[in-house]
Formats: structure tokens, sequence, C-alpha cells
């Protein structure tokens, strides 16, 4: 029955007899009082719902800051900006509860992070476990705010620490959530007490050592994806603030079309190229059950957005995709010996190591050019390889183009001026390294 999630474990129960959607919305969406009225209007139109939701606005980036002050041990910089975020969140409390308001659930959260930053010493063991921790907390405000609000106008709701639901890997800033061993936890959670509507934090998680950890910037739309995996739900739309998945970023490329319906294949591809409207981890958790994905305006519920699904045909629109804040590494023999398998293992070896994202490979026999993610480990990276005995070159800060399905005049047009670094080209796809 495709409704019917069941898990072996028998402490837990094992099945949930109703249909359930999973809505996602991100930060832009819910980054004002007027977001979250938006919010509760379209979950008042269902019945049965997960909602999965992001940090409010940009409280992402904002604890991202708290947390580097924090490191670099200004601390009263760091509660500072802090307080900016309380005040940012307060407001919003206000808006919807009337002046003096606040919540207590909030409140908590806050003083919780302000005690950590106050009496915890900078210097830590594991900066990435640190980050989790404190970003963490843009998720787990939200959604304290949303389901207090939903229970407000009358949703009755369950809100759910997805730290004890998500089991993860323990690669932190980029974790992946264990299904099999996170199936029994959100089963049992979705199916007591009678409850229909959930509200989730999407991009947390905890690791096997019990540490906090988070699934990747932007990385609320895969929670919803594997909440939607679990449950076996009947779709999963993610809402946002433009009309659907648009053939390229309309503020570079003001041409950019809606694409109406794409398929999984196209829509990892694109997403692994950079296109921002989507996590690249969310496509798999649903095409791994054929869940459909709806991508939709918040702004205008009734509006088509784009549906990925196993029918769609492939997309013949050409797509363009701008990835920025690249990194292009050269790697050379010194003595012409060739750099191919062993060197090549050695190599994607370090950069597992470092956690380092490859996004393009391009070899020849004594040369292996790289262009991968900005990371905080890159200085150990490129050390290593020096003592590997490699000559290197590494240029930071360039970007990566992709053009799917491109045509002659765009080739000429963005693949051939002076500033492309590298260009790699198959009969469908151009991509180019380039300066900015
Ligand atoms: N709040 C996180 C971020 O901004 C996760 C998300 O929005 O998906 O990266
Ligand atoms: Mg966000």
């Amino acid at each position: 029955m495709r409704y019917c999630a069941t898990t072996s474990l028998r402490e837990y129960p094992t099945t949930i007899f109703f249909t359930m959607k999973v809505y996602k919305f991100g930060g832009a969406s819910v980054k004002d009082a007027a977001g979250v009225r938006n919010l509760q209007k379209i979950v008042s139109t269902q019945d049965s719902l997960f909602l999965i939701v992001s940090a409010m606005g940009k409280t992402t980036n904002a604890l991202e800051r708290v947390f580097s002050l924090f490191v670099e041990e200004k601390k009263d910089e760091s509660l500072l900006e802090l307080e900016q975020i309380h005040h940012y969140h307060t407001e919003i409390i206000q808006e919807l509860w009337g002046k003096t308001s606040s919540l207590e659930d909030v409140e908590k959260l806050f003083s919780e992070l302000e005690m950590f930053i106050r009496y915890t010493p900078g210097r830590i063991t594991s900066m990435e476990a640190c980050y989790d921790y404190i970003v963490s907390f843009g998720e787990l405000i939200s959604t304290k705010i949303i389901s207090n609000y939903l229970l407000l106008c009358k949703i009755e709701n369950k809100w759910i620490d997805m730290r004890e639901v998500f089991v993860t890997s323990c690669t932190h800033k980029d974790a992946n959530v264990l299904l099999d061993r996170s199936e029994a936890r959100l089963l049992n959670e979705v199916s007591q007490n009678g409850y229909k509507v959930f509200v989730g934090q999407g991009f947390i998680g905890r690791a096997t050592d019990r540490s906090v950890t988070t699934l990747g910037r932007e990385g609320s739309d895969y929670s919803a994806a594997c909440v939607a995996n679990i449950t076996n739900a009947e779709s999963l739309t993610v809402w946002k603030d433009v009309d659907g998945i648009l053939s390229a970023d309309p503020k570079l490329f003001p041409n950019a079309i809606k694409i109406e319906h794409i398929n999984y294949t196209d829509a990892i591809e694109l997403a692994y190229s950079g296109a921002q409207i989507i996590h690249p981890k969310t496509i798999k958790p649903l095409q791994n059950k054929l869940i459909p994905l709806f991508v939709k305006p918040f702004s205008n519920p009734q509006g088509n957005g784009t549906e990925i699904s196993s029918k769609a045909e492939t997309v013949s629109t050409p797509i363009i995709i701008l990835k920025k804040k690249q990194v292009l590494l050269t790697l050379k023999s010194k003595d012409l010996s060739f750099i191919l398998e062993e060197k090549f293992q050695l190599i994607f070896d370090i950069l597992a190591k470092y956690n380092i994202k490859t996004n393009l490979v391009h070899n020849t026999a004594v040369m292996l050019a790289l262009c991968i993610e900005e990371n905080w480990h890159l200085d150990e990276l490129l050390l290593e390889l020096q003592n590997e005995s490699f000559e290197i070159e590494c240029k930071r800060n360039v970007e990566l183009l992709t053009i799917r399905h491109y045509n002659e005049e765009m080739y000429h047009h963005h693949a051939t001026k002076a500033c492309c670094l590298l260009r790699q080209t198959t009969t469908d796809t151009v991509r180019v390294v380039r300066e900015c």
C-alpha cells in the first residue's frame, strides 16, 4: 500500500496509515511575520502534512558570523551578533502575537546558545562540530515560532526535534542522513497521539557520536526528501520565492524561462552543477521511492511551479548554471610520471579526508586539473599534495559555468572568452572554469 510505511524494528510502531504530503519552506519564505502568516494559510488547506522549515531569512549567515567571532575569541562581538538575531526574531514574534510578547521555548534556545558562547573556551577541538552546534539553532528557533503560531491559529501540530530523528554520518557541515537508522524513529514520532500535522527542522540531525550535525548549506530540501522517503509521502513540495525551476538565474541571464516538467536525472545534474534551486542531495531519496517533487511559488500557491518526476522527458532547453566560490587546482608530476590510477586514488583520498567536493575533473597524461569547492582546509590540502611531490598551481575565487544543451551562439558567447581558464566540452554540455 503506497502510503503505508513500514519498518522491522519491533520496539516502535511500524506503520502509518494515512496519506501524507511533505512541505518545505525555505528561509526566504519565512523571513518575516507576513511570511509566517502566508505559511499558515497554505498549511490550513491540508489535513496531513509534515512541514520542514529552514531558519528565518538570513539567520544561518548571521549564525555563521556568531561562530566565526566565537572561534576568533571575540566573545563580546559574537554575543552582540547573537543579540541582533534575537532582536530580529522577537520582532517577528511581537508582530504575530502582539507587542511585549515572547515565546518561552524561543527564549530558552537563545539563552542556551548565549551560555555556550559565554562559558565555552573559543579554542575548540573540532571547528566543524562547533559550527554545527551553533548554526543548528536557526532551525530550532524558526520551527518553535511556526509550531506555536499554527497552534495559535488552531492548527493542532506536533513539534519534532529532528536531532532525535535523523541519525547521520559524522561528517560535520555536510552530514548524510542514515535512512535505515532514522526510519523507526521518524515513524514512531508520526504515528503517536493522532497528530496529522508535524513541524520539523530542516538541515539538522545528530551523528552516531551524539554530536549535532548539519547537512550542508541549503540542506533543508534534503531533510524534506528524507522525511518523504521514510513516510512514503504522496509528494514533496518545496515553496520558493521564484516561480519554479528556471533555465538560468534571471538576475544573471534575463532570458531565463520556467521549466514545467523535469525528470530526476536532469534535476540531479542541474543541482550538482550548482543550480541554486534544489540541494543536490534531495533527488535520490525521492527517486528511490518515485515520489514527485513540486517546486512552487510561495507568493502564488495556485501557480503550477515545476514538477520533478520520473515521467518527464529530457529537457531540451539550454540551461545555464553558474557556480561561484570555486578553486582551480592544477597538479603536475615533476618527473613526467603519469598521473593515472594510483595517483588519482591518492589525490582523491586526500580530498575525501578534508571532505572537499570536486565539481570538475580534467586530465592528461601528466596533469590533473580539478575544480573544487572553497574549503577551510585548503592550505592543509595543498601542503599534503606538495608533500606527495606534485607541482601545484592553485587559483582561488574562480567560477564554474555549465551550459547543458548548449547551442552554437551560447557556446561562442560564454565559452570562448579570454577569462576562460579551462573548458570541457561534450556533445551536450560545455563547462568552463573562468575568472570572475
Ligand atoms: N538554513 C540553512 C541554510 O541557510 C539550511 C537551508 O536553508 O536549507 O543554509
Ligand atoms: Mg536557507
